[in-house]
């Protein structure tokens, strides 16, 4: 199946959008306003355009994205197209299930399975933005906005200069990340960390002699901890994420006391991969050490509407877990969902923006809903002990040997065009089987606050 690519098109011309933020999230969404011929203008309060870590892989469901935007060559290009997604044993290195990117995955998905240096795409979509006509200012931090009967104030500070200014458009759209000053006009909630730590690093591929054949994502996934690896630059980089569960975090939450702020820090690393075989212990030098991500997420909100003028998007509206890599996929969904729904309504004579806001609202909401809490179900699933990795590990080797497809297909065979989710919104609830799981750390919440019992801690 080819994808068809976006022309350039002006239902959107004469509306004028301000993003909030430039990673992934703001990029995409000033390339896909701006194709439709929206006045774009981004502020990123950083002074340059950088993305921290290194690897992001990008399903199909987002690729068919950037194929749309015209972006395929480039993307294809500067990253690397796997073969294969494989599963392993973290303890045994047994493959369990190995999902093939081949020819009938193509057909299946619409889209390849692509693997790319976060700098690398966020470039891409700068230049593509910029040539698409938006203006990216860096530097720039935006401190709030005040919604009026036919626009939005927008306050901006630029950080150089310390200097204040207003400015005014018809859309702001808060992409800002997790920790975002906009969601807070929806909801005051916290960052949920999920007791796990991230350490990445990037190495020489052709050149490590274990290593240089790898054309495939693997990840091994073990008791409390998992590593992944994969191929990055056409091959000439080797991207390793190495992933554990912080004894003493784990420690302060079930006990309620205080969290100490490195938690996940080196001392708890060089002995976190001590139960994994010695291939994964043998890689660990490889990994940085002087830059750790406490991985935390968000509760789903229902709803991203902050005002009839403002929406929240990306992070900002549905900082994952990463498991179902996925995360950069959904910024990038969220971008062409509101930019393809606001030009069809401009299409027919429509364009009435607090129907728009709220329709995309209402179709994405349930759909990044059930990422993030599905993320949170296959992180557990991937870290069980005993006799539960054992029966997770014949799950996955049955799976392969029927067809994991059904499992995936709600995941990378979306597309916003459908509005799947506003015709059924229960669509954003995990699986009926799946109901009943409850996310380990509300459970250690619950039992410190008197309202669970021991036993129901066990996964
Ligand atoms: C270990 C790990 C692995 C991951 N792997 C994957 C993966 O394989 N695939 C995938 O799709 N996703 C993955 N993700 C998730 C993905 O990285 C994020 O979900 C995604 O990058 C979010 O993009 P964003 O643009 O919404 O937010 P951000 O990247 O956080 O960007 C927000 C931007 O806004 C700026 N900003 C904030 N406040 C302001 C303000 N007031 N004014 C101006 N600018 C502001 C910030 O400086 C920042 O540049 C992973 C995440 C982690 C932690």
């Amino acid at each position: 199946m080819t994808q068809h690519i976006l022309q350039a098109s002006a239902e959107l011309r004469g509306q004028r959008f301000i993003i909030a933020g430039g990673g992934i999230g703001g990029a995409a969404g000033a390339l896909a306003l701006s194709l439709r011929g929206a006045d774009v203008t981004l502020y990123e309060r950083a002074p340059e355009f950088k993305e921290v870590g290194a690897g992001l892989q990008i399903g199909p469901h987002g690729v068919r994205m950037l194929e749309k935007w015209g972006l395929k060559d480039k993307v294809f290009a500067a990253g690397y197209l796997p073969e294969r997604m494989q599963f392993r044993d973290a303890i045994t290195t047994e493959p369990i299930l190995t999902m093939d990117f081949d020819e009938d995955f193509q057909r299946h998905y619409g889209g390849r399975y692509l693997v790319i240096h976060r700098s690398d795409l966020l470039s891409i979509l700068v230049e593509a933005a910029q040539e698409a006509g938006a203006t990216l200012h860096n530097g720039v931090q935006v401190l709030g906005a005040d919604t009026h009967a036919d626009g939005v104030t927008v306050h901006i500070e630029h950080r150089a200069e310390g200097t204040r200014e207003d400015v005014e458009a018809d859309i702001l759209v808060a992409f800002d990340g997790i920790h975002s000053v906009f969601r807070g006009e929806i909801v005051r909630d916290e960052p949920v960390p999920s007791a796990y730590v991230a350490y990445r690093g990037t190495s020489e591929l052709p050149t490590d002699p274990d290593m240089s054949g790898l054309k495939d994502v693997i990840g091994y996934i073990g008791p409390r901890c998992h590593f992944i690896q994969y191929p990055l630059r056409h091959g000439e980089l080797l991207n390793q994420v190495a992933v554990f569960q912080s004894p003493r975090y784990l420690k302060a939450l079930t006990e309620g006391t205080e969290v100490p702020d490195d938690w996940g820090n080196n001392e708890e690393f060089r002995t976190a991969f001590d139960h994994t075989h010695e291939f994964i212990q043998g890689r660990l030098g490889s990994m940085w050490l002087d830059t750790w991500w406490q991985m935390s997420d968000r509760e789903p909100l229902d709803n991203w509407v902050v005002s009839d003028r403002i929406i929240v998007m990306g992070d900002a509206a549905h900082p994952p877990l990463q498991y179902l890599a996925s995360g950069a996929v959904m910024a990038m969904e969220d971008a062409e969902c509101l930019a393809l729904y606001a030009s069809q309504a401009a299409a027919k004579g429509e364009l009435d923006w607090p129907s728009v806001l709220a329709e995309v609202s209402g179709e994405r909401a349930p759909r990044c809903a059930r990422i993030q809490i599905t993320g949170r179900f296959w992180g557990e699933l991937w870290h069980v002990d005993g006799v539960s990795r054992l029966i997770r590990n014949e799950t996955f080797r049955q799976a392969g040997r029927t067809s994991w497809y059904r499992y995936v297909d709600w995941l990378w065979g979306y597309d916003a065009g459908r509005r799947e989710y506003l015709r059924d919104p229960s669509k954003g609830e995990l699986p009926e089987e799946l109901q009943e799981w409850e996310y380990q750390i509300h459970k250690i919440i619950a039992r410190r606050e008197g309202e669970a019992a021991p036993e129901e801690l066990t996964i």
